[in-house]
């Protein structure tokens, strides 16, 4: 998956969250007490996560929260009309709260 951190050693540590971050290539024992997380949580094509980075080294790990649901996040196109150029995408949610619509 696509990472902002970049890890080196030489470079100074650096936070320019969301474009990139500087870490250390290796954590240390600050990291255990010291961690924040850096930024919202972020959705990715196949898992939620988030940056946490050690304030006192730079230390930075991108942290997997949970595995996105394929059926809650996925969009894909759905009832697209040929030759209309107009690409309708909703949810399988979505699109399954509409059919029960249109069953009544
Ligand atoms: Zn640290």
């Amino acid at each position: 998956m696509e990472t902002i951190v970049e890890y080196t050693d030489t470079k100074v540590p650096l936070n320019q969250y969301p474009h990139r971050i500087i870490s250390p290539s290796q954590s240390g024992p600050c990291c255990f007490s010291e961690t924040e997380a850096v930024g919202p949580v972020e959705h990715g094509d196949r898992w939620v996560y988030r940056y946490k980075r050690c304030r006192a080294c730079g230390f930075t790990v991108r942290v997997v929260l949970r595995e996105v649901g394929c059926a809650e996040t996925r969009t894909r196109p759905w009832g697209t009309k040929r030759g209309s150029g107009v690409v309708v995408l909703v949810t399988r949610r979505d699109s399954a709260s509409l059919r029960r619509t249109l069953d009544g």
